[in-house]
């Protein structure tokens, strides 16, 4: 559907009516196994890890929206970042990450790979150069997020793509804080992304799910041969609930964005609190990067506490709209300490987080609730 906007596609790529039935919603496909009338002779699917037509819709949406040609979903974001590395990875190659990922992704690569002789490396990625003077002859891929989790650091995808390039090493960019909405790695020069769904894309807090959208023939063939082999499938129910979820996606993340800038520009007004971090804010160091590669800056915003971990750690517990809870990217709104929950297994390492950073995942409630509900948890907290 090349010709349609964003949000046509986030509607209909992939969802045409069901051609058995004319359902306008595309059916869950809750079979294991599909009828051969001969041997090898089938509609198209044979076994439901191989293939499933709920997923098969998922992965075209998913692909359209990324502006990629092939797209591929799995059973979280972690199995989908275990099958790139199964599919393009071998004992000996070395890994190029941000030094502000994902705490799951480090634990991935230092705690699993590591062990399988897969070496990584953490780099600062705000800053190109540094990035160029860390590849190493070894280095196969390049591990982008941006923004970061949770310091919402940006990494410039078409400088560091293009390093990659020339080095010969694969760009993928973890696009789950921006969303297809807000942000389009491909279109910048990366050649993989990669999505925890169960973030944005599902955005009902309902969901865990993980894709890979490329365009890049070679790649996806050794990617689609490795989601089957090694088998991190979704189920066709996982697969709907995102489907699901995508048709509002850009209607969501306007109005994630237009509520997280509010309450960044709350926190900055307020005493109690030392330093906001959203890329949306012109303040924020990289602001011109922000509107060169993104449309929009999604909703989480992260902050520090003037009181250090023990204030950040009554503020979280006395906030009644804001739940008190790991994950991201519903529509309700989230509020966590990253230091002490989900960054707790970078504690001691170099990707440490300050321990009075307080995340947010700013949901599409009525923004003045939030506010309001922001502001008399910190007044609790000083
Ligand atoms: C949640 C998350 C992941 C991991 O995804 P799961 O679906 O929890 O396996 C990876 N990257 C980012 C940025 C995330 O927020």
């Amino acid at each position: 559907m090349p010709d349609y906007g964003f949000s046509t596609r986030a509607i209909h790529a992939g969802q045409e009516p069901d051609p058995a039935t004319g359902a306008v919603i595309v059916p869950i496909y809750q079979t294991s196994t599909f009828a051969q009338e001969a041997v090898g002779v089938h509609k198209g699917y044979d076994y439901a890890r191989s293939g499933n037509p709920t997923r098969t819709a998922l992965e075209t949406a998913l692909a359209s929206l990324e502006g990629g040609a092939h797209g591929l979903c799995f059973a979280s974001g972690l199995a989908a970042e275990t099958t790139i590395a199964l599919a393009l990875l071998r004992a000996g190659d070395h890994v190029l990450c941000g030094d502000d990922v994902y705490g799951g992704t480090y634990r991935l690569f230092k705690r699993v790979l590591e062990d399988k002789g897969i070496s990584t490396s953490f780099v600062d990625t705000r800053d190109p150069e540094r990035v160029a003077a860390a590849l190493r002859p070894a280095t196969r891929l390049i591990w982008l997020e941006t923004p970061t989790n949770p310091l919402l650091k940006l990494a410039d995808i078409a400088a560091i793509s293009a390093i990659g390039h020339q080095h010969g090493a694969l760009t993928v960019v973890d696009n789950t804080f921006a969303s297809p909405a807000c942000q389009r790695p491909l279109a910048l020069g990366a050649d993989i992304v990669l999505h925890s769904t169960t973030k944005y894309l599902g955005g009902h807090s309902d969901v865990v799910g993980g894709a890979v959208i490329t365009s890049q023939d070679e790649v996806a063939a050794r990617l689609r041969f490795t989601q089957n082999a090694a088998g991190a499938t979704p189920g066709p129910f996982d697969c709907w609930l995102v489907l699901r979820g995508i048709k509002t996606l850009a209607i969501r993340m306007r109005q994630h964005g237009e509520n997280a800038l509010a309450v960044a520009r709350f926190l900055q007004g307020h005493p109690a609190v030392t330093q906001v971090f959203y890329p949306g804010l012109p303040e924020h160091p990289q602001y011109d990067l922000a509107c060169r590669q993104m449309h929009g800056f999604s909703g989480m915003v992260s902050f520090v506490a003037a009181g250090g971990a023990p204030a950040a750690h009554r503020l979280v517990s006395r906030t009644r709209l804001f739940t008190l809870a790991e994950s991201l990217g519903g529509v309700e709104s989230l509020i966590e300490v990253p230091a002490a929950m989900t960054h707790a297994s970078v504690a001691g390492s170099p990707l440490e987080v300050p321990a009075g950073l307080v995340r947010l995942s700013v949901g599409i409630e009525d923004v003045d609730d939030l506010l309001a509900d922001l502001e008399q948890a910190l007044e609790a907290a000083d």
